[in-house]
């Protein structure tokens, strides 16, 4: 019989779950690092990013501190390359809800995306509720096209981290989507933010959340710069990409999509193009839908499925 490997100073469970993209774990302590894609099923590239980090990862496995775990979120809506089937996966993410999930038998769900997310908690809440340090990946992309960028707490923890990304900062905007999974990794002490990586679908988002993710798991700590192969690639890469992007903004506005609203972007707007108040931005079966103040527009939806019409954002310090 084989004897089971226990080595009593790491404590070291695998993940067992379809939802487990791959894991890596470093030979030496640091932070765990939780990159989750395709929480929205029609992102996948996501899923496709977090596979290469862990390949790239893999050949330097000795020289990590810490661990990297990829999951994918929404499995059946990846399938059918869909938002959500029953509901938005990514506004569920909310303590009572979250404690109802916990406490409901598989079989009795209604909602798909809810059994989802208590498969996910089995693998998330041993991780998360922990004195370790945790930092937490919610990997999306957009329906528009334009810069990445990532959706963060103003707080200067989240700042000092994220802003070695080099990638735009988007203050204020988890406030107006109550019950993302960044706001649970956030109320359980740890730093979680949003990653909008490109266009769905396309190589450059996919190469954008490398990139990202790389820069991440060098800035945090958990691979040091020179075990990486042409890490400055990366850089200079990231640099390219969001030369003549802001580096900070704040929320400014919502355009919140209603049932039946028939809503229609204007075509042609790119994440961070300028926009002043008035200017028409997109139609719905009441009318004209003008910009309500001057500033950045983000993620100008041309998709079927969604309720955030468009963002308009502003600089900030
Ligand atoms: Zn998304």
């Amino acid at each position: 019989m084989q004897q089971a490997i226990q080595n009593e100073e790491q404590e070291y469970n695998p993940i067992i779950s379809e939802h487990l993209v791959g894991e890596i774990q470093g030979t030496q302590p640091g932070p765990t690092v939780i990159a989750v894609a395709g929480i929205h099923g029609n992102e996948p590239t996501g899923v496709r990013a977090v596979v290469e980090v862990l390949e790239l990862l893999k050949p330097i496995k000795e020289h990590i501190h810490g661990r990297f775990i990829g999951l994918k979120g929404n499995i059946p809506a990846l399938e059918k390359n869909v938002r959500f089937i029953d509901e938005d996966m990514n506004r569920l993410w909310i303590t009572s809800v979250l404690d109802k999930i916990r406490r409901t038998p598989f079989d009795e769900f209604q909602s798909r995306e809810r059994k989802q997310i208590k498969e996910l908690l089995r693998i998330l809440d041993p991780l998360v509720y922990t004195d370790e340090e945790v930092i937490y990946i919610d990997l999306h992309t957009f329906s528009a096209t334009g810069s990445m960028f990532s959706i963060i707490p103003h707080e200067e923890r989240h700042v000092e981290l994220l802003s070695q990304l080099k990638i735009p900062l988007v203050f204020g905007i988890q406030h107006t989507l109550i019950g993302t999974s960044m706001d649970y990794a956030e109320d359980a002490g740890h730093i979680g933010f949003a990653f909008e990586t490109g266009s769905h679908g396309t190589e450059e988002a996919e190469l954008n959340a490398v990139a990202g993710m790389m820069m991440l798991l060098v800035s945090c700590g958990l691979i040091p710069a020179r075990h990486v192969h042409h890490f400055a690639d990366y850089h200079t890469y990231l640099m390219n990409k969001v030369e003549g992007f802001p580096h900070k903004v704040e929320f400014v506005y919502k355009h919140v999509i209603e049932e039946g609203d028939e809503f229609i972007m204007n075509p042609n707007f790119r994440n961070f193009d300028n926009v002043e108040k008035g200017d028409w931005l997109a139609t719905d079966r009441h009318g004209k839908i003008e910009a309500q103040a001057d500033g950045y527009i983000l993620m100008p939806l041309y998709q079927v499925q969604g309720t955030d019409g468009f963002f308009i954002v502003r600089d900030c310090e």
